[in-house]
This record gives C-alpha cells, structure tokens and sequence, in this order.
C-alpha cells in the first residue's frame, strides 16, 4: 500500500508527480483513517510512504510509522532529501528508526535511467536503513539492482 503525502519542495525537473507540490493541495485524513485502511487489507505485508516530499511531515509520519511497525509490516519510504541531509534535522531524522528501505535524493533528468526498478535517475540510493543506521555509513539495499523490463504483482511495494 502507498500513501502519497502532499507538498514538495523540491522542484526537480520532470517531476512524475507535480500534482503533490502545492503543500495546500490534497486531501485531510486522520492518523486512525489510515491505520484502518491498512487493516483492511490482511495480505498487506508493506506500506510505502511517497509522494510528494514525505519527510516534510516528518513529525506526524514518525507516530504512523511506529504503529504500523507493530503490526508487524515493513516500510519503506521515498525521499528528495539524500540519507546526509535527513541526518541534519533532528525530526526528519526522528522518522529513520521506522524505516526498512529508503530511497533517496532528488530525481535528476539528466540521470534518468529506465533500467531502475525502485529510482528514476542513478544519483538516488536504495538504502538499508537499519544497517545504515547501525554503521554510521550508507549501505545500500540489495534489492538496487538494474532491469530491463518487469512487471511488478504484490500487496506490498
Ligand atoms: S522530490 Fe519527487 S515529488 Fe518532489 S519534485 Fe522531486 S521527483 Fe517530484
């Protein structure tokens, strides 16, 4: 399941997602709102949080994401913000312990790869959170590799 958080203010060129800028745009719901649609779905074994600049609601997405770790679901979440700039501001940094996967960075055109199966362009990082977290430098998540073409079925990510 994929819960796309409003605002961005990054600005990349060839934004696939203009539509979640505007930090006035979107829709309210409640922290319960989302936990109950989560629920639902029994074979849910994943969320992601994207966008839009996810971490700009830092504070909010950490209580989330902390109930959504003790049902026992993985998160990952996409980020313009690289993994150095996240470490800078205590609450966007609040938000790492909750994450298992995080890729990184601002989408850049001139970087643009289709061969990516989780990222747009080869400056951004698929990262291992905890082991990031763990050693005091990036690790990258196994699961960066490059395709041709694949098509993707599950209830996760
Ligand atoms: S960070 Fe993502 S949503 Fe924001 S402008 Fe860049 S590509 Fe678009």
């Amino acid at each position: 399941m994929a819960v796309f958080l409003q605002g961005c203010p990054h600005n990349c060129p060839g934004c696939h997602n203009p539509q979640t800028h505007d930090p006035n745009g979107g829709y309210s719901v409640t922290f319960g709102e989302i936990l109950e649609e989560i629920k639902r779905n029994p074979l849910l074994d994943g969320v992601t949080f994207t966008g839009g600049e996810p971490f700009l609601q830092a504070g909010k997405l950490t209580a989330l994401a902390t109930s959504i770790k003790s049902l026992g679901l993985s998160i990952m979440a996409y980020t313009g913000y690289t993994w150095e700039e996240l470490l800078e501001s205590p609450e966007r940094s609040a938000l790492l312990p909750c994450l298992d996967t995080l890729a990184d960075g601002r989408f850049d055109i001139t970087k643009k790869s289709l061969e990516l199966a989780f990222t747009g362009s080869t400056n951004q990082r698929l990262i291992d959170v905890r082991k990031s977290l763990e050693s005091g430098q990036v690790a990258l998540d196994p699961m960066d590799f490059r395709v041709s073409s694949m098509a993707l079925n599950g209830s996760g990510w």
